[in-house]
């Protein structure tokens, strides 16, 4: 495992154990509300950290040149990292089959 990649790791570890936290402090908490926030928090630090530099040729910053561009790549990983979390999937789920 490269940097980038124990970074990445230990960034989505950290948002967990945050999520863990305020719902340890906020005992009648609505799950949801919290999600939301750190859901909230994690795109706009994306965002931040994915704006382009002030090259217009930049061919590194290509792929998020634009608001459009920015939001295909966060909708690409936002598929992504959804579909390989343990939780994608409900047991209770509508279109679980129930015997
Ligand atoms: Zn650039």
């Amino acid at each position: 495992m490269d940097a980038a990649d124990s970074l990445n790791e230990e960034a989505a570890r950290q948002i967990v154990e945050l999520g863990n936290e305020l719902a340890d402090r906020h005992p009648d908490a609505d799950l949801w509300s919290i999600a939301d926030g750190l859901l909230a928090g994690a795109i706009h630090w994306w965002l931040y950290a994915n704006q382009p530099c002030s090259d217009i040729s930049c061919e590194e910053c290509a792929p998020v040149c634009t608001a459009s561009l920015r939001m295909h790549q966060l909708r690409t990983l936002l598929a992504e990292y959804a579909e390989s979390s343990e939780y994608y999937h409900s047991p209770n789920d509508q279109d679980v089959a129930r015997a």
